[in-house]
């Protein structure tokens, strides 16, 4: 471990869905501008292994990382706002913790004591916190500690901050983010549930140096110095969390109200340079000031929760303001187009982006959104299952292969355009057992996604079991659907285009887990800037 890392833990009290991982982030994004190296960790109290395995229901996006992880979709907010990749180490869950503690008894690592909570479900978790700062020469990492506290799945989490709090007394440093409700009725901001949040942390043992208190009103200094008095919290660490219109708003805010400075004294940190963020500040500019507005549909089957298509809609946003578009973003559920009627849903659209997904649940009404897309020459982007789909479409209606379809949903169909990859079929387990993580891709030049990238070798994150059926390839190629992107190692069909037609891609792989506000995709920014132009017709 370098011996200057210092550990900055994130703890949420009252209720849960404050922002921990907004917070964590912009905090980040503050120390980084002042040229500090830091990561963020998110530690998750729940027992499956990650969330690979969990619906988008549940948990929302599984977001995938460079190294293959299937994580929380807050660490698609910390490579977002830091523009830095994350790793398997960046996210543990109980799961996880416990069963590297459960191998490592079976193989008697433990010389013969009783495996207990305190310490070695304890020491595991520090061991993992601590593994970032030997991994990488970090100066900071903050961990997000996943539920409220009160919880009795986080209990191990808190006992584990406690200790090191008081291993490493001078680089540690507790976070408390709390809120501070409206009473209309009584016409003001109410502080008890943060000091009964608070004291639950003081009876495990842990003083939080700095609350961050979510609020709908301004907090005056009458109530910043209510919150301090009742929670040992100095005045200048209590610190305003206004609801924001955008997340990207809040480094800023956070900015304002010196949080980061706050951070840095209380870690005997030196202030360096003030935070360069022209360039955010320049992102936010253009976001708010767009010149035109545009329609995209998103057809998918988890549209009520839009958490589930978290790393697309943020892409859209980063593309947006590339093109100095407002993206009007119309979240279309597959299940509800049904044959015939794209038109109804799709009419007004610029735009058609079909997303990724398992299961044959809204597969009909993707292809038929595709089909629309395709006739009507609407720009259209396919991601993951939304290319497979695409391929299904081409099939049927192009090459009159009525029953094809992909063996995920139909394993006896005749015409197999989808089918399963060779490594998937001795696969028995499901966490964790896709094609994941980042693999090459080779572009054909003169394609729109060569065009799109501006080079042709790329890297891009997957996270699938089926495949296009190479078998296929010729028949698709003379019909007008080409292959434009492969992995020359596996030969696996990465992208494919129809090329008589004005924008038409579909992706194998996952670009949206890339776009970062520095980098905003650019096969987001092609497909937007596509819509425009098709806008302008
Ligand atoms: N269900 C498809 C597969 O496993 C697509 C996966 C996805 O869209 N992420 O290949």
């Amino acid at each position: 471990m370098s011996k200057s890392t210092k550990f900055i833990f994130v703890t949420g009290g009252v209720t849960s869905s404050l922002g921990k991982g907004i917070i964590s982030a912009s905090l980040a994004k503050l120390l980084q501008s002042r040229g500090y190296s830091v990561t963020i960790q998110k530690l998750d109290p729940y027992i499956n292994i990650d969330p690979g395995t969990l619906n988008p229901y549940e948990h929302g996006e599984c977001y995938v990382t460079d190294d293959g992880a299937e994580t929380d979709l807050d660490l698609g907010h910390y490579e977002r706002f830091l523009n830095i990749p994350t790793s398997q180490a960046n996210n543990i869950t109980t799961g996880r913790i416990y069963k590297n503690v459960i191998e490592k008894e079976r193989r008697g690592d433990y010389l013969g004591k009783t495996v207990q909570v305190i310490p070695h479900i304890t020491n595991e978790i520090k061991d993992r916190i601590q593994e970032l700062a030997k991994n990488q020469d970090f100066d900071l990492i903050i961990t997000e500690i996943g539920g409220t506290v009160g919880d009795i799945e986080s209990l191990p989490y808190i006992e584990a901050v406690r200790q090191m709090m008081w291993e490493y007394e001078n680089d540690c440093l507790v976070i408390h983010l709390t809120l501070i409700p409206y009473l209309s009725a009584a016409g003001e901001l109410k502080t008890k549930p943060t000091q009964h949040s608070v004291k639950a942390l003081l009876e495990l043992g842990v003083q939080p140096d700095i609350l961050c208190c979510r609020t709908e009103h301004p907090l005056d200094l009458e109530i910043r110095k209510k919150i301090a008095r009742f929670t040992n919290v100095s005045i200048n660490a209590v610190i305003e969390a206004k609801d924001a219109s955008s997340i990207y708003d809040v480094p800023i805010l956070m900015q304002a109200e010196e949080l980061d400075v706050v951070v840095l004294d209380k870690l005997g940190l030196s202030k360096r340079n003030p935070p360069k963020l022209d360039n955010w500040k320049n992102f936010l500019d253009r976001l708010k000031n767009p010149k035109c507005e545009i329609n995209i549909a998103l057809v998918g089957k988890y549209v009520e929760l839009k958490d589930s298509y978290k790393s697309i809609s943020e892409a859209i946003i980063h593309a947006g303001v590339v093109n100095n578009a407002k993206i009007k973003v119309h979240w279309i559920q597959s299940d509800n187009i049904s044959t015939g009627k794209a038109r109804d849903f799709l009419q007004s659209m610029q735009g058609i982006l079909v997303a990724p997904g398992f299961g044959s649940r809204g597969i009909s009404g993707k292809i038929e959104a595709i089909r629309y897309a395709r006739e009507q020459k609407i720009p259209f982007l396919g991601i993951c299952l939304g290319m497979q789909c695409a391929v299904i479409e081409y099939a049927r209606n192009v090459l009159g292969l009525t029953d094809a379809h992909t063996t995920e949903i139909d394993p006896d169909t005749t015409h197999p355009v989808i089918s399963m990859m060779e490594e998937q079929k001795k696969v028995s387990n499901f966490g964790g057992t896709m094609r994941l993580g980042a693999y090459a891709c080779q572009l054909k030049p003169g394609t729109r996604i060569a065009a799109a990238y501006q080079v042709d070798q790329i890297t891009e994150r997957h996270r699938h079991r089926y495949e296009f059926n190479n078998e296929y390839l010729n028949s698709f190629k003379e019909a007008g659907l080409i292959a434009t992107g492969k992995n020359s190692e596996s030969g696996l069909v990465e992208a494919i285009e129809i090329k008589e037609h004005p924008w038409f891609v579909g992706v194998q792989f996952h670009p949206e887990y890339k776009s970062t506000v520095d980098q905003p995709h650019p096969l987001f920014c092609a497909f937007i800037h596509a819509a425009l132009t098709h806008s302008q017709l």
